[in-house]
């Protein structure tokens, strides 16, 4: 198992730029976009610099290590780091995303902002914030990507795009789960299929129906290393994760995050099965008592024998 661990290391770099994006119009033509308001600081007069531990960023945050400028919005919750050389607008745009965008996604989740913070690692440097990135590095056609600690964003707002809203929702989604369920990880804890199930159904993307199961299998793909290139896949990974949060509840499934995080926390979990899971993960969704569409007791084990049988009779 070695070398598999190894392979897994720094996957969460990975497991972010492997998300779907497709970008089409212009978002900003849209009229109503109100900016929230803030003021800007500099992490020289503050103290408060971009955090430079590289296992909470990832590979389009991290261009923000040296950047000193920021703006913080006014509820304290968000603080938006970039080169002065970006607009006014590009700042406050950003930062309004993420300001906006937090509150539904963590109702998502079954969690108030005070309870994120106090549920969420505190191995961060600001478990209090958001942090997001004016990325100089990321792709017109990436747009966003998420880390623990913050999450990266294209600088110019000019060339945002008409899904904007979802995008954003979508990598806040993969910065709530990992932040539920990690405490000192390096990596990530959860199988590539949930983290992007679950960032798919929380952002609203399109699910694949029950009776196309059989078109994929989803829970074979326990990290990006294992996905086939199909663009399909995603809507199956949402398939996957709803089947289990329609059976048990959308707090089963933030519980179940949690307990991820309390067998990192503990010690002892580090390791993968032979199919990639992190032992945490299947340790904790077998503690967590979850069931099947007819509230029987569904283990790990046979949730994934026995995919194809339970969404074939779950319909
Ligand atoms: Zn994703």
């Amino acid at each position: 198992m070695k070398m598999r661990t190894g392979l897994l290391i720094g996957l969460f770099a990975i497991l972010v730029s492997g998300c779907k994006v497709s970008v089409s119009e212009d978002y900003n033509d849209s009229p109503g976009h109100d900016f929230t308001p803030g003021l800007y600081l500099d992490a020289r007069d503050t103290g408060d610099y971009f955090p430079s531990s590289s296992w909470s960023l990832s590979q389009h945050s991290d261009d923000c290590i040296d950047e000193t400028l920021y703006f913080e919005t006014a509820s304290g919750r968000v603080r938006v780091y970039g080169s002065p050389a970006y607009s006014d607008t590009d700042f406050r745009a950003a930062a309004t995303e993420l300001e906006h965008g937090i509150d539904g996604v963590l109702s998502r989740f079954q969690l108030r902002w005070s309870e994120f913070v106090s549920d969420r690692t505190a191995e961060v440097q600001y478990p209090g914030q958001i942090l997001g990135c004016l990325s100089p590095s990321i792709s017109r056609t990436e747009f966003a990507d998420a880390s623990i600690s913050a999450i990266g964003i294209l600088p110019h707002y000019s060339q945002w795009p008409y899904e904007t809203d979802q995008i954003i929702s979508h990598q806040l989604a993969h910065f709530v789960q990992e932040n539920l369920s990690r405490y000192q990880a390096r990596y990530t804890l959860l199988p590539y299929w949930f983290a992007e199930g679950q960032a798919s159904v929380v952002a609203g993307e399109s699910i694949a129906s029950a009776y196309q199961h059989y078109d994929y299998d989803p829970l074979e793909d326990a990290t990006v290393l294992d996905a086939g290139p199909a663009d399909y896949r995603f809507e199956h990974y949402a398939l996957a994760y709803r089947y289990l949060e329609e059976a048990n509840g959308k707090l089963a499934m933030t519980i179940l995050l949690d307990l991820i995080q309390l067998l990192d926390w503990e010690g002892g979990f580090e390791d993968f099965t032979d199919t990639g899971e992190s032992w945490a993960f299947v340790e904790a969704f077998n503690a967590a008592g979850l069931v099947d569409h007819r509230n029987q007791s569904l283990t790990w084990q046979r949730y994934k024998a026995d995919y194809h049988y339970l969404l074939s009779h779950s319909y």
